[in-house]
This record gives C-alpha cells, sequence and structure tokens, in this order.
C-alpha cells in the first residue's frame, strides 16, 4: 500500500480535478463563506473553537492581494454578526508579501485593526522558509500595534525555529506550533520524522515553560500524548494553550480531546482556490490510494 500511495503523490497532478474534489471535500468547508459559518456552527456546537482560512494560493496583483484582504474582513464581519466562536487565519502571501512588503504590511494592519475593533484575533499561519523571516518582521510590526489580537506559526522542522522561538517566548508570543507542511531543502529543515518530533516536543517545552498561550497544531499521537503530559506536569489550567486540528483530519482523535475537556481548535479553511491546499492534504493522508480508486469508481461521495 506504501507504494502505491507514493505513486499516486507523484502521480497526483494527473489525476482529474474533480476526483481529486470529491476526496477532498471533507478538507475544505466549501467554496463560500455562508459554507464556512455553517461548518464552524457544526463544530461550535460540538464545542470545538474555529479558525478560518480563505484559501488562496499564488497571487500576482496588487488587486488580488487587495480582494484577499476584503475577503478576510468579510470573514471577521460574519463571525461576529454569527456569533461563533472563531477567529481568523492569514497567509500573507495572498496579501502581496512578494509583491511589497510595505503594501503587504498595511494589508495586515488593516485586518487587525478590524479583528481589534470585533475583539477577535488573526494568526499569521507560516509559508515556505523563504518567507519565514519576513513573516516574522510583518508579524512583529503588527504586534506592536494589537498585541493582543495578533498570534504566529513556528514549524518544528525549521534548523532556525529554536532560536525564533527563544526570542518570542521572551516577547511572551501567541504561538502556533506545528511540524511544518513544506517541501523543504535539507539544508533548512530536518527530514528524519523522529528528530522533527524531537524538536517540536523540545520548542513546545520551552514556550509552556514561559507561559506563552500555545496552538498545539498536530494529529500525531507522540507528540499529543507528549504535551498533555507536559500540561499535566506543569499543572497548567485549560486556557493556557489549546490543541490545533485540521478539519477532517482525525475527527475521533478531536473529538477525544474535547472530551477530556482540552481546548481545540479547528482549522476550517473555505473558497474557491480549493486545489492547493487539498492536494497537500491528500500527500499526507495515510489511505490516500484507497481514497482515489474509491473516488473513481464511484464509492466515495
Ligand atoms: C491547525 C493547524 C494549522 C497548521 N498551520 C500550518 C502553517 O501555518 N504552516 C505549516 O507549514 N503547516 C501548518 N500546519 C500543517 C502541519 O505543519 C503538518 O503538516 C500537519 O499538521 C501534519 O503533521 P502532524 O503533526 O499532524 O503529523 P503527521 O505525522 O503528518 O500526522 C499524524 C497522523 O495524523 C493523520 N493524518 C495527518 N494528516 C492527515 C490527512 N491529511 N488525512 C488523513 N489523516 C491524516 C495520520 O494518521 C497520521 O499518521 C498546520 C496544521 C494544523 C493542525
Amino acid at each position: 500500500m506504501k507504494l502505491l500511495n507514493n505513486l499516486i503523490v507523484t502521480t497526483l497532478p494527473l489525476v482529474p480535478k474533480p476526483v481529486v474534489k470529491i476526496i477532498a471535500n471533507k478538507y475544505i468547508a466549501g467554496i463560500t463563506l455562508g459554507d464556512a459559518v455553517k461548518t464552524v456552527q457544526q463544530l461550535n456546537a460540538k464545542q470545538a473553537l474555529c479558525t478560518i482560512d480563505v484559501l488562496g494560493e499564488d497571487i500576482f496583483t496588487k488587486e488580488q492581494a487587495e480582494a484577499s484582504r476584503e475577503a478576510s474582513i468579510r470573514v471577521l464581519n460574519a463571525v461576529h454578526e454569527n456569533n461563533l466562536q472563531a477567529n481568523l487565519s492569514i497567509k500573507i502571501t495572498s496579501l502581496g508579501l512578494k509583491i511589497d512588503k510595505e503594501f503587504c504590511q498595511e494589508n495586515v494592519n488593516a485586518i487587525l485593526r478590524h479583528a481589534a475593533s470585533l475583539n477577535n484575533f488573526v494568526r499569521i499561519d507560516m509559508e515556505d522558509h523563504t518567507c519565514t523571516a519576513e513573516t516574522l518582521e510583518v508579524y512583529r510590526t503588527v504586534r506592536n500595534l494589537y498585541p493582543k489580537h495578533v498570534g504566529i506559526v513556528i514549524q518544528a522542522y525549521l534548523y532556525r525555529s529554536k532560536e525564533d522561538i527563544l526570542a518570542l517566548a521572551q516577547e511572551q508570543a501567541n504561538v502556533r506550533l506545528c511540524k511544518g507542511i513544506y517541501n523543504e531543502p535539507a539544508k533548512v529543515a530536518i527530514k528524519d520524522r523522529a528528530a522533527i518530533q524531537k524538536n517540536y516536543n523540545e520548542l513546545l517545552q520551552v514556550l509552556l515553560e514561559k507561559k506563552c498561550y500555545t496552538g498545539i497544531a498536530t494529529h500525531d499521537d507522540v507528540l499529543i500524548e507528549h504535551a498533555k503530559r507536559l500540561i499535566g506536569e506543569m499543572k497548567l489550567s485549560k486556557n493556557e494553550y489549546e490543541f490545533q486540528m485540521l478539519l477532517g483530519v482525525r475527527n475521533e482523535k478531536r473529538d477525544e480531546l474535547l472530551a477530556e475537556k482540552h481546548r481545540l481548535r479547528v482549522y476550517v479553511p473555505f473558497g474557491k482556490d480549493w486545489y492547493g491546499y487539498s492536494v497537500r492534504r491528500l500527500k499526507e493522508n495515510p489511505q490516500m490510494a484507497g481514497h482515489v480508486f474509491k473516488a473513481i469508481f464511484g464509492l466515495e461521495k
């Protein structure tokens, strides 16, 4: 099965988009903001918090970046109007990072100004390593303006993350810690799974010891169990951390953590640009080959 999965991963670009869409449906709330609101309402009813992400991959013009900024603002409004337990996640390349950093900063500031006026919170997702330093700079600038309303993400697979975490811990940052999803070169990122897990555990310990509010973003049992052990040993209260999971991934584990009364936030992406995000999710899915075949033969709805 592993061989078949690997084969499907390498040939995924050849799989017809409608087939990918069928399998990917569980990872995205839908195309419209209304779809996202409905999904968040269902998750809130189960006591899960959410973070909403407007899907968007490469953008090439300032107009596209402005459209992305406005879409984020509409999400914040929808959260407010529908009384949702949800915040917003943003990717700053979709706000113009690769076009003009100052322009991108203004867009991020505008989103944060709006989030702060609604007393909400914005998480700046972390993208590939070519964006790390600038993403941290944009984050720090906006954090100076709206310290209680913005958080950042650190990827445990990057060698630089230890230094970043030490600095962020000093600053009492609100950090989401994840392994990292991008296919990075070995000169910047740890490649061995066990070594990434070890680094994750060490970085998490630094954040929790320094009392930084931490989003423990993983579906990995080894990391979840280690985090629970640390939380127990440090006698942290339930409002000092949260677990975070992606929509459609390990729902049974999500329900287990909720039943244990941990705070848990689900990442809810939506939008017309669903393809790139979905492909990344499918590549992580151990049962992908089975899903692809079922979708092709009409067995998966
Ligand atoms: C809330 C959240 C936000 C994130 N934000 C970022 C970010 O800003 N930047 C970034 O680089 N990365 C981000 N990630 C992705 C993250 O870096 C990992 O790539 C991803 O979470 C998989 O790593 P894992 O720790 O879950 O461990 P894995 O070892 O990948 O997964 C553990 C187990 O979970 C199950 N599983 C995992 N993925 C799937 C799937 N797609 N379908 C079915 N089962 C699956 C499998 O059983 C697997 O064995 C985020 C993840 C989460 C949960």
